[in-house]
């Protein structure tokens, strides 16, 4: 050996792939590709996060108090049971490092989250993938999975990128069906997006049982992407553990005062989820109208809508045409989604705008 060689674990992940913000030719145009807020941030957040250039030179606050307390107070929650992390994907990594390792398995489906695999293989683990029921998470094929070296179950509700959502009956059973000893981690990335009354009872799973880790995002309805702010609740147990292998700094103070901001300004997280609730319709029934083209929107819960191409024109080919139409999009062919495009739902011009040029590709 002449250099130092990575463990056999990592040289099989297959890296992550961002959402691109620029075109092939290096043009900066819609960028639809990564679920980023079209209403951009609540300005409280802005200029909370504008205060935290006074004090560069300190440390932030390791135990994240403040920020605790105000999701606390906002979702109802003990704030000694919230873990924070470099957005919610670092979580996702607490929660696979703190339960799993080689020889363990981990479950996740078909077309699940892609950091689920990474957080897996990362940590020596092996993934276990069960297959999608219409794009959607099917419970009775992940516990079918279950074995006696299952530690982890990621689901992400709604998923991503598939924008599926499967509903509280469907969630209790999967966790009444899991052994005791088995962590079911509960992607929440897009709960907020739900109407009153769609809420899958992860929330209130976590409140009470033992091993259950729900995790939200600052970065989707609050737009506080860069950022990079997450949080997970769950059993004192499973946040003891996390805290144990977290950065000590992990969360910075600009990213902590944005985040107490906005999540108390309520008033922002209405407004854009009436948006999206608005557009993500829109969208999907201008959709419908092209499905003699073969177009077809899987039913969507989030803040995107998964189209599929099952037509003469193809996801390929109508990526690149949205690229040259002023649109960058999502092609998911390392996701086993060559024939899907995930399209983030912006402000009402960009999807007119999205809209418009799929019509005129699909010649329809
Ligand atoms: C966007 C997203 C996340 C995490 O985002 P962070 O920016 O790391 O907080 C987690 N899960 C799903 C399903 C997502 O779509």
């Amino acid at each position: 050996m002449t250099a130092p060689d990575p463990k056999a674990w990592v040289k099989a992940i297959a890296p992550y792939i961002p959402g691109r913000s620029t075109t092939d030719d290096g043009r900066k145009v819609h960028k639809l590709s990564s679920n980023e807020n079209p209403l951009g941030t609540s300005p409280d957040a802005r200029a909370a996060f504008a205060t935290a250039a006074d004090s560069l030179e300190r440390y932030p606050d390791a135990t994240a108090t403040a920020l605790r307390e105000a999701i606390g107070a906002v979702h109802e929650l003990e704030p000694e049971r919230i873990i924070y992390g470099t957005g919610s994907d670092e979580i996702l990594h607490l929660a696979a490092g703190a339960y799993a390792g080689v020889g363990d398995e981990i479950i996740h489906v078909r077309y699940g989250f892609a950091v689920y695999e990474i957080a897996t293989r990362r940590v020596g683990a092996t993934p276990v993938v069960v297959a999608d029921r219409d794009y959607a998470t099917d419970v009775d094929a992940i516990l079918a999975a279950v074995t006696e070296r299952t530690t982890v179950v990621f689901v992400a509700n709604p998923n991503n990128p598939t924008g599926t959502f499967v509903d509280a009956e469907k969630i209790t059973r999967l966790h009444a069906g899991l052994p005791p000893h088995v962590l079911l981690v509960l992607d929440q990335a897009y709960a907020e997006y739900l109407e009153e009354g769609e809420d899958d009872g992860g929330m209130a799973l976590a409140r009470t049982a033992s091993n259950v880790l729900v995790t939200r995002t600052f970065s989707k309805i609050h737009g506080l992407a860069a950022e990079r702010i997450g949080w997970g609740y769950g059993a004192p147990a499973i946040i003891d553990a996390l805290h144990r292998i977290r950065g000590p700094f992990n969360v910075t103070i600009a990213g902590q005062a944005a985040a107490v901001a906005a999540i108390r300004d309520t008033g922002f997280v209405k407004d854009t989820r009436a948006h999206n609730t608005r557009w993500l319709r829109w969208f999907e029934e201008q959709i419908a109208g092209l499905g003699n083209a073969g177009l077809r929107a899987v039913p969507s819960k989030g803040n995107f809508s998964m189209v599929l191409f099952e037509g003469e024109l193809t996801a390929e080919r109508a990526y690149h045409g949205l690229m040259d139409a002023g649109y960058i999009v999502r092609w998911l062919p390392g996701q086993g989604l060559g024939h899907g495009l995930r399209i983030t739902i912006g402000t009402e011009d960009e999807t007119r705008g999205v809209v418009a040029a799929l019509r005129e590709l699909a010649g329809a």
